[in-house]
């Protein structure tokens, strides 16, 4: 656990910062659901594959094959670290987001989706072309299943129909039922996509146990570096949809019509959505992380980071104006994802000073996921707040979050600081 989780060191330290009470600290970035340190063994995992760089499926030089095999290896390791089933296809992306649009462009014709309000922009956002019902904020996990059931059940029952939720939420860390929801888009004949951004880091993850028909998550998020996501899952939308990006790579074989066109034949694999040379190194970072994951066992790791969620929840409860956001209430499972108010205190104010006075990194604002929070903070829905630092002046009631986050490799010393601080 502590040689595979340690934090990020910056040029071989941690960053020290000057407290105003004095001395110094380890600077505690408790910001992990925006992105979380990257392994120290996923750092030792790229560095080691440097001298063997060359270009995939490109040439027949030797680090050209070598490269193609440390790609091609890393999306079995996925697959692996995913569950996938036999005939699933794992595309490799830039991010939660750009899966997601890689799917939205993949639905087939007149396709209805179904999204809660609730999402993260990235999962709320990609649909809107296609015919989109968005499902009122449910307060129990079990009005999440009742709200999609008859959503669904006054569907056009002949058209195509996708599900998309979270699979843990990155306002709240809320665990949301996504076994139940599966089985209802299935039952009437709608497929679901699992936005496991914040899943996948804090909990072992199924494709096929679940019964989600994809899965989208992000490198950065997953302890291996900004620039790499995933999106694994059934194969025939895909197979099937125009490729995302047109260009070398995701064509098979392109000739000179007669008439001065150009035709194409596209690959039918997941190269199709892959045009262009790849981000070999953020691919095999996300390889190295899930192998590293698995490795140390999730169990350990939940144990762990459900400790640091009790010590946070515990320490804020301690506080009179603090108050923590949920939807599905207090016993709700949920991963090391807190987000919380405090009456009288602007959340950015609030933010500056945890980072200025103590030294802990957390996030203020509205999370990319707008309508969730305002639900949260049952403020006006019209109101127009903005991902950044809506105003409010000492006292209001405050128009943005405060979110602190942790996982893997956050010292028990950065959570107690944290509490220490908010009191
Ligand atoms: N979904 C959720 C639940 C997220 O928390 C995030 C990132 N905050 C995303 C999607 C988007 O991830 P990315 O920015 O890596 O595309």
């Amino acid at each position: 656990d502590q040689t595979v989780c340690t934090p990020l060191p910056v040029l071989g330290r941690d960053v020290l910062v000057p407290l105003v009470t004095g001395g110094e600290v380890a600077y505690a970035a408790l910001d992990y659901a925006a992105s979380a340190p990257a392994l120290q063994r996923v750092w030792d995992d790229v560095a080691a594959y440097a001298p063997y760089y060359g270009s995939v499926h490109r040439g027949a030089g030797y680090l050209s094959q070598l490269s193609t095999d440390l790609f091609e290896n890393s999306r079995a390791t996925v697959a692996e670290f995913l569950g996938c089933r036999d005939d699933d296809q794992v595309v490799f992306t830039r991010s939660t987001t750009d899966s997601l649009n890689l799917l939205a462009a993949a639905l087939p014709a007149d396709c209805q989706v179904f999204v809660f309000e609730t999402e993260h922009h990235a999962s709320l956002l990609p649909w809107r072309d296609a015919r989109v019902n968005f499902l009122n904020a449910p307060r129990t996990p079990a009005q999440a299943v009742e709200t999609l059931e008859r959503a669904l059940a006054a569907r056009d029952p002949y058209g195509p129909a996708l599900v998309c939720v979270t699979g843990a939420s990155n306002v709240t860390g809320e665990l949301w039922p996504v076994r139940e929801l599966a089985a209802a888009a299935h039952a009437h004949g709608a497929r679901i996509v699992l936005d496991a951004a914040q899943l996948a880091p804090h909990h072992p993850l199924d494709i096929a146990e679940l019964d989600v028909d994809w899965v989208a998550f992000s490198g950065h998020k997953l302890y291996a570096p900004f620039g790499s996501g995933v999106l694994a899952g059934r194969a025939d939308w895909l197979r099937s949809a125009e490729p995302y990006l047109a260009g070398g790579g995701a064509s098979r074989k392109v000739s000179r019509r007669g008439d001065g066109g150009v035709d194409v034949e596209w690959h039918t694999t997941a190269a199709r959505h892959e045009a262009g040379s790849p981000n070999v190194i953020g691919v095999y970072a996300i390889a190295s992380a899930c192998k590293a994951l698995t490795e140390a066992g999730f169990d350990s790791l939940v144990e762990r980071e459900q400790r640091l969620v009790a010590k946070v929840r515990e320490g804020l409860a301690e506080v009179d104006a603090v108050r923590v956001l949920s939807l599905f209430g207090d016993d709700a499972p949920r991963v090391g994802v807190i987000s919380f108010v405090v009456d009288g205190w602007n959340s950015s104010h609030f933010a500056a000073a945890l980072s200025a006075e103590y030294g802990i990194g957390v996030r203020d604002g509205l999370f990319c996921a707008h309508p969730l929070v305002r639900t949260l903070l049952a403020s006006d829905p019209q109101d127009p707040g903005e991902c950044g630092a809506p105003e409010a002046e000492p006292g209001e009631r405050s128009l943005n979050a405060i979110r602190v986050s942790f996982g893997a490799g956050t010292p028990d010393e950065h959570v107690e600081r944290f509490v220490g601080a908010v009191k």
